[in-house]
């Protein structure tokens, strides 16, 4: 234990001693003063001695990084812990697909030692913010080496004629690849590099934590992968607003179909919206899902045109407050597992 440690574990029990002596030897008023005394000296012995402090290293400052949205956010503080202060572009609760950034973002970024994304496509506002605010720190793609989920445009009947996340090519990438844990493990190492790259002499240290997140990452996706085993093929259909959880879905074999494609901020049109009740009657979908910053009103919609219910809320693309369940990557997964198990179970 270090002696920093040791005091401050220490003082509490030296003041019940103290407390302890004045009460089994009362010494009159000379002996209370004495104990008083006392009491005060060993409260007030500074937390560092001298010698030691002097033999401290020099603490190298807080890394000033930034990360593109809250899920992420969430992600390089458990790896950074203290020795990083993250700033969040797209806060908990804000869509990340029709975020505008603001001078405050800016200003952030010119500060900023590293910068978080998450890649694929999905920050397509974050060029623009880059050349506006002279960023000049390291950019680290969290989702680099995951094997990217296409998807054909020309399959969603509902995505006809739109064009997700400003591509106009007949395939897109599906940018959510944080909802597999397994990705989770990647973005995890990822970060520890981006920040070991920019703060050499706490690499270790990074990598550490690195390697401490990504264990409890493996124990949550057992317990999902467990408890999800239960439920029965034909109830592993379910609908939600927009096409975040492909990854979730390929890695516990639940079919996602989604109302308005890979981006948030599409508006369906009234024969897209036809196309896809006919398909949520057709597949038999067990039930429909909200989104935690989605649509509530086309889920609605087409629980009242289909008759499917409502089984809960999910969360896509960003964070519930901190003191919620699903206030933390981790707490998100597990959230959103709990929702889909309890709808599903037959
Ligand atoms: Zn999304």
């Amino acid at each position: 234990m270090r002696v920093s440690e040791w005091v401050r574990v220490s003082q509490p029990r030296l003041f019940w001693n103290v407390m302890y002596m004045r009460k089994k030897s009362p010494r009159g008023l000379a002996g209370s003063l004495f104990g008083l005394l006392l009491m005060f000296l060993l409260l007030s012995v500074p937390v560092l001695p001298a010698w030691a402090a002097s033999q401290a290293p020099a603490p190298t400052p807080v890394l000033q990084v930034v990360a593109s949205f809250s899920i992420l956010a969430d992600m390089v503080g458990e790896v950074g812990g203290d020795y990083v202060s993250v700033t969040t572009l797209v806060g908990a609760g804000t869509d990340t697909h029709s975020f505008e950034p603001s001078p405050r973002d800016s200003a952030a970024m010119a500060q900023a030692k590293v910068l978080f994304v998450n890649g694929l496509g999905f920050e397509t506002w974050l060029p623009r913010l880059i050349s506006a605010s002279g960023f000049k720190g390291v950019q680290v793609i969290a989702s680099k080496g995951i094997t990217p989920r296409m998807l054909d445009v020309g399959q969603e009947a509902h995505s006809k004629g739109k064009k997700p996340n400003g591509h106009s090519h007949g395939s897109v990438v599906d940018p959510h690849a944080w909802h597999s844990l397994v990705n989770g493990m990647l973005y995890a190492r990822n970060i520890a590099e981006g920040l070991a790259q920019a703060d050499p002499p706490r690499a270790e240290i990074y990598r550490a934590r690195a390697d401490d997140y990504i264990k409890q990452m493996k124990k949550l996706d057992n317990e999902v992968r467990h408890a999800l085993a239960s439920i029965p093929a034909q109830r592993r259909r379910v609908v939600t607003t927009h096409d975040a959880f492909g990854y979730f879905g390929h890695d516990y074999g639940i079919e996602f179909i989604s109302i308005v494609g890979l981006s948030n901020d599409a508006e369906p049109s009234a024969r897209d919206l036809a196309s896809i009740v006919d398909l949520v009657k057709r597949r038999h979908a067990s039930a429909l899902f909200l989104e935690n910053a989605g649509n509530s009103r086309l889920i609605e919609q087409v629980a009242r045109e289909t008759g499917v219910n409502v089984g809960g809320t999910l969360y896509s693309d960003s964070l519930g407050q901190p003191d919620e369940p699903a206030g933390t990557y981790l707490g998100l997964i597990k959230w959103n597992a709990g929702q889909l198990i309890y709808a599903l179970k037959p």
